[in-house]
């Protein structure tokens, strides 16, 4: 399994282009599912480009949230790839996308592969389980990140969070994980860092998560 961010705040890759905003790759089980589509289609596509991501390949669209800074390159992604759309029921728009698939309550996606559910009528997480273990990539996490581990510890023990983590500053619960990668949005990453060094992975687009 593999998650590639495409999408964020800042670059690890110098040669990809930072902005406020998240999407990612995630390659697991012979799926290729695009996680969220940033702010910006043009630079979303550009990004993919120089990471030799072809946009046609993607298997399905998955969006946390209707945020701007997630949904902003959906469209662009959909005149390229006409796959299933798992959204929130929360989310609007996507109108143009043949394959809309509203997410109320957790559904298992396709073997291993899983969605929280929409949690707090905001947003949803992508949930992949590794044997007992289970990854979460999370948006923005705008419902807490605990409630998005306990939503997502039906599926298994969740050793890995990627994504936005927001305001998230519980940290103990990060004692429970083995990998952690606090990006996009989220406040604390310093102090992520500083506490759990031998569990941060440093987010950025270009960054790729080998799990
Ligand atoms: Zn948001
Ligand atoms: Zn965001």
């Amino acid at each position: 399994m593999k998650i590639t961010i495409i999408y964020d705040n800042t670059a690890w890759d110098k040669n990809l282009t930072p902005d406020w905003g998240f999407s990612c790759l995630v390659e697991a089980y012979d799926r290729k599912i695009l996680f969220d589509t940033g702010a910006k289609g043009e630079i979303l596509l550009n990004n993919m480009k120089k990471l030799d991501i072809d946009p046609s390949e993607i298997d399905m669209v998955f969006i946390s949230h209707d945020h701007w800074d997630h949904t902003g390159g959906l469209l662009d992604v959909l005149k390229k790839n006409q796959g299933s759309v798992y959204l929130p029921n929360s989310c609007k728009g996507a109108d143009k996308a043949v394959n809309t698939v509203r997410i109320n309550d957790a559904l298992k996606i396709c073997e291993n592969i899983y969605s929280t559910g929409e949690i707090k009528h905001i947003e949803q997480s992508l949930v992949i389980r590794i044997g007992d273990e289970v990854a979460v990539v999370a948006g923005c996490s705008h419902p807490g990140v605990r409630e998005i581990v306990g939503a997502a510890s039906r599926f298994g023990n969740v050793t890995t969070l990627v994504g936005g983590l927001h305001g998230f500053n519980d940290f103990d619960l990060i004692d429970d994980l083995k990998k952690i990668c606090p990006t996009h949005c989220t406040q604390y990453i310093q102090e992520i860092a500083t506490l759990y060094p031998e569990k941060y992975i440093p987010g950025g687009a270009g960054k790729i998560i080998a799990l």
